[in-house]
């Protein structure tokens, strides 16, 4: 066989190997095969075109099969990999209903993830929700604009729902957003989670927290209500259920490719799988996170794609000479006028890791005090109160999320707090006071540190 590429997956992991390995190996036969009719968008703008802030959900989408084409890249759309026989080296996939095989020197599995609606009574009414890929978007969009729904329930506090409160809300729709836990975005708690609170009633979003999703209730064939556990009845001719997703790893795993706790595939640094011709990258995978030293499962865009860098130009060179280094954990939400930005473990998350962690917070302002239209940015930085950063948050209205790439930074390089005290940062009145508010929370670590 000359040596095929296959990758299973056109987004963003997928399309980053099959482009990586193309620099690497000009003359590699590469076909990417995808399920569905979309290739190469950017699902992280979804929010935004729902709200109207991008104007057609048909912009999220960055190039198309005719640019991978002039590249010698063949895209298949509409082709579902239905198995992997890591014997025979093939796949087997059906197009139009017809099953097909093909076979492969190389695969890479870039199958993301898929987010679903618990099967809770009434789940399968019109006007319910779950957003992952843009036919999700297009149907919801339809929906919104044919049906105008008035009113909004959003299930999961996490990023997506955050960002969808904004979203409706722009659209004029009254929202109510549900939780069943007491945190938001899966960990900010106390003076940052209230001040998240607040921008969210300020523009009129109701938010419930504690209230667990138990079912839907209609009129017609349509949502009209939402039913909590605590026996709140909700209006809602709407719904969008955000509360998280699960790797898409069932190929791998039927395929007796090593999976592991939290349903990821295993991959060695350099995206290998347990089957040495076989490469995985993306929302599928665990990764190595570098504070705790476990492997977790953290779907996010910025992961996704240089792990396809590393599984293509692995698998194009047919040996492992680029590695992944693992994550962090960093990811950064806006809500109206804040912006929300989280880097590595929280206190739960460090305390399962078998840390003891601290917490400090402080609040500073984002500007000099005498330079108009500063704000205040909060800061919580976990410790282990012996000179380890475990892990920040910040939530403020301006230079949150590019502050917290700092600590991000501080933290996949293992730098030591009273290091990071120390390191060199920008001033100037419009963009920072004197000492900026990341040297500010250091700071106080550092005292507590030495007392
Ligand atoms: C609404 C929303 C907002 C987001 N915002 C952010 C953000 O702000 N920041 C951030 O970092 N991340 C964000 N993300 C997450 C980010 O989009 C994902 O981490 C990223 O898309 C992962 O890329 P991937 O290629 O691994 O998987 P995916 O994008 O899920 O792509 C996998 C592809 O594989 C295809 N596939 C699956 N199984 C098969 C099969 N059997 N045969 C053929 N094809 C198959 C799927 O159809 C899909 O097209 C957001 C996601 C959503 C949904």
């Amino acid at each position: 066989l000359q040596p095929h590429l296959v990758i299973i997956g056109g987004v963003a992991a997928g399309l980053a190997a099959a482009m990586e390995a193309r620099r690497r190996a000009a003359n590699l036969r590469i076909t990417v095969l995808e399920r569905t009719g979309d290739i190469s968008y950017g699902a992280c703008g979804i929010p935004y075109a729902l709200s109207g802030l991008i104007s057609d959900i048909e912009k999220l989408t960055v190039h198309s099969a005719w640019y991978f084409s002039e590249r010698g890249i063949e895209i298949r759309v509409h082709c579902e990999v239905t198995a992997i026989l890591p014997a025979r080296s093939t796949v087997e996939f059906t197009e139009s209903g017809q099953v097909h095989q093909l076979e492969y020197s190389h695969l890479v599995i870039a199958t993301g993830a898929s987010a679903s609606c618990p099967p809770v009574p009434g789940h399968q009414e019109d006007g319910i929700f779950v957003l992952r890929n843009l036919q999700d978007a297009r149907r919801a969009n339809e929906f919104l604009n044919n049906r105008q729904p008035r009113k909004a329930a959003i299930i999961g506090a996490g990023y997506i729902g955050l960002e969808m409160a904004e979203a409706l809300t722009a659209r004029g729709i009254q929202v109510t957003l549900i939780d069943g836990g007491s945190v938001l975005m899966g960990s900010l708690e106390g003076a940052l989670r209230d001040r998240v609170l607040d921008e969210l009633r300020n523009h009129g979003v109701e938010v419930l927290l504690g209230e667990r999703l138990t079912a839907f209730e209609s009129v017609g064939d349509r949502v009209s209500r939402v039913i909590t556990s605590g026996d709140r009845s909700i209006d809602a001719d709407v719904v969008f259920v955000a509360i998280g997703a699960k790797p898409n790893s069932d190929l791998a795993r039927d395929a007796r490719l090593e999976i592991g706790a939290r349903g990821g595939i295993i991959t060695g640094p350099g995206q290998q799988t347990s089957v040495s011709n076989i490469f995985a990258a993306g929302d599928c995978c665990e990764v190595l996170h570098r504070v705790s030293g476990r492997r977790v499962w953290l779907p996010l865009g910025q992961p996704a794609v240089k792990q396809g860098w590393i599984a293509g130009a692995n698998a194009a060179l047919d040996r492992v000479i680029e590695r992944y280094g693992g994550v962090v954990g960093t990811n950064a939400v806006k809500v109206f006028d804040l912006e929300i930005a989280r880097t590595g473990l929280s206190v739960e998350d460090a305390i399962e890791a078998g840390f003891q962690p601290q917490t400090s917070e402080m609040s500073s302002p984002s500007r000099a005090a005498y330079f108009p239209g500063g704000s205040r940015i909060l800061t919580r930085v976990i410790h282990d109160g012996r000179g380890k950063l475990l892990g920040a948050e910040m939530v403020g209205k301006e230079g949150v999320a590019q502050r917290i790439n700092v600590f991000a930074t501080a933290l996949y390089s293992d730098v030591r707090t009273e290091d990071l005290g120390q390191t060199d940062l920008a001033y100037a009145p419009p963009f920072a006071p004197t000492v900026d508010p990341v040297l500010r929370a250091v700071f106080e670590v550092v005292r507590l540190e030495s007392r």
